[in-house]
């Protein structure tokens, strides 16, 4: 790889890593892309994507689907769930559900070690109720 292409690399992954800090709920890449483009970051979509498939093999952003046809991404931020607004599409986190005992519930009850979960809320939104 030339040097040039390395710096582009490695400009790239970091501005997309910034970008998802900034975040406060999954984003998906167009959202990403938008904001690169404000930066004036110039990679592509498809690199774009190589960088997204890069963090999330190395476990620093999570990548989701909510029945959108689309995937989000969101930097690694512990376990939290998130609430879906079906009328605008809004996307809120929520901390501390008490999803851990209920793992330990099932654990108990059924026998069945559980090694993780996905657990998303559909529904309708503070400002969409108004
Ligand atoms: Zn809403
Ligand atoms: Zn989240």
């Amino acid at each position: 790889m030339s040097l040039n292409a390395y710096f582009k690399k490695t400009k790239g992954r970091d501005a997309v890593i910034k970008i998802l800090q900034s975040e406060d709920a999954p984003v998906d890449a167009a959202h990403i892309y938008e904001h690169l483009v404000k930066k004036h970051v110039s990679i592509n979509q498809a690199t774009l994507y190589r960088i997204l498939d890069f963090f999330t093999d190395q476990g620093m952003i999570d990548r989701f689907e909510f029945q959108e046809g689309k995937q989000r991404f969101e930097i690694v931020r512990g376990d939290h769930h998130h609430l879906i607004c079906e009328m605008c599409g809004c996307i809120e986190d929520i901390e501390d559900c008490n999803i851990k005992d209920l793992e330990k519930d099932i654990t108990k009850k059924k026998k069945f070690l559980v090694k993780r979960h996905s657990l998303e809320f559909y529904g309708v939104c503070q400002s969409c109720q108004r």
